[in-house]
């Protein structure tokens, strides 16, 4: 529809400061947006009503009969993400019933009772999973839109909550799970954990499967629980793990080869000795260092046979690594290397390529960031993380309108 507009505005200008005139022009944006939408919205208003079937409905199910109360009523506030600007309600009356309703919204695409559109609610949360609330409102407050953080705050809420993960059945069977503290309020330490379940994709890099939070040692059994059918419509899926059991004993699918995060394995070790009260940098620490970090090193593609090598070789290694931290009476060492023995290799034994440097400490990185901008409350972090971890590997956008449905011509 051609809407027809004209902006007429008489401006006074001091000085011709370019600072000044940017402040000025953020009244004028925020007048010519007014103008553009409550125009436009009148014409359709028009337009609509001269259609046999209107864009909107009465609750008695009438959609054709009606007729103008008025154009002008009690204003109502909108947020863009232009800002907020004021638009009329336009009221219609149902001639099968008698009844009032108000059309604004109805035209403009925005639920009843909200103040936003679904698109500007992703935007404004997307902005909020990116940057702390404080930061946003400064930033948009800078560019003239004056937006309070409370309502960057709840559309991460409501944005974010509404996010669901899944395993792509088309993607690698293959996954690695971790947990990091998140700060709590009210709690002085990390008191809750976020757990995230990543896949593996095919060209590389990863996508978030599943995130949840709850207690340290808890939880994995909640997330796992949707997934279980994809998991098992693989093959065997292998799960890479720092070791932490709950992760497994969350999983509960029999298709699932637990591998140990190599990566981790050298960082927890180094934690044993110090617990075993070896001096960091005294030659046992070296010589077990050394050790350790030689026995979790693998290259990427190997033949069959120099696997089986290999193998033979790394559990030689390994075995004895163990027995020299039982002679020295390192015992948290040696119970450590003890427990991860089983599934060190659980990868390369069944030919599986899996490569386990640790994926899942470059997505923790992306969740600190953020989450340690603050504290939170336990959900109100998971659903910010919904949103960020589903922004940066899942490719979530908040949908953008492009202008396509606009042309604009200089007059
Ligand atoms: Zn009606």
């Amino acid at each position: 529809m051609k809407i027809e507009c004209n902006f007429n505005y008489s401006v006074e200008v001091e000085e011709c400061n370019i600072d000044y005139l940017t402040s000025g022009f953020k009244q004028i944006q925020e007048m010519v947006f007014t103008d553009f939408a409550k125009t436009s919205l009148e014409q359709f208003g028009d337009s609509a009503m001269k259609e046999a079937a209107k864009p909107f409905c009465c609750t008695c199910g009438n959609n054709k009969d009606f007729i103008w109360k008025t154009k002008d009523a009690k204003p109502m506030k909108i947020t863009t993400i232009r800002g907020e600007i004021e638009l009329p309600q336009m009221q219609v009356q149902c001639k099968s019933c008698g009844k009032k309703m108000f059309i604004s919204r109805a035209l403009l695409g925005i639920e009843k009772y909200q103040k936003m559109s679904l698109t500007t609610q992703k935007m404004l949360a997307l902005v909020g999973a990116l940057t702390p609330f404080r930061v946003a409102e400064k930033i948009l407050g800078m560019v003239g839109i004056g937006i309070d953080r409370m309502k960057v705050w709840r559309c991460v809420q409501k944005v974010g909550k509404a996010i669901v993960f899944d395993l792509d059945p088309e993607e690698l069977p293959c996954g690695e799970a971790d947990g990091t503290g998140i700060p709590i309020i009210g709690i002085k330490k990390r008191g809750q954990e976020l757990k995230v379940f990543i896949q593996k994709k095919i060209g590389g890099g990863v996508r978030i499967a599943g995130l949840a939070i709850g207690k340290y040692d808890a939880g994995w059994d909640k997330l796992f629980a949707p997934l279980r059918e994809t998991i098992m419509s693989f093959e065997n899926f292998l799960l890479v793990t720092d070791g932490d059991t709950s992760i497994f004993n969350g999983i509960k699918c029999v298709n699932v080869i637990l591998q140990r995060c190599l990566w981790h394995i050298p960082h927890q070790l180094k934690h044993c000795l110090w617990a075993d009260k070896v001096k960091r940098k005294s030659a046992d620490w070296l010589e077990i260092i050394g050790k350790i970090y030689n026995i979790v090193s693998l290259r990427s593609y190997m033949e069959t046979d120099d696997i089986d090598a290999l193998l033979l070789a790394k559990r030689t290694q390994l075995n004895s690594l163990i027995t020299l931290c039982a002679e020295r009476g390192y015992n948290g060492c040696e119970s450590y290397l003890t427990n991860a023995r089983p599934d060190m290799f659980s990868a390369l034994e069944k030919r599986l390529n899996g490569k386990s440097s640790s994926l899942a400490e470059r997505v923790m990185r992306t969740v600190n960031m953020r989450v340690n901008v603050g504290k939170w409350t336990p959900q109100g972090a998971l659903n910010a993380m919904n949103l960020r971890l589903a922004h940066y590997y899942n490719d979530w956008r908040p949908g953008e309108p492009d202008a396509k449905g606009v042309k604009i011509v200089r007059l």
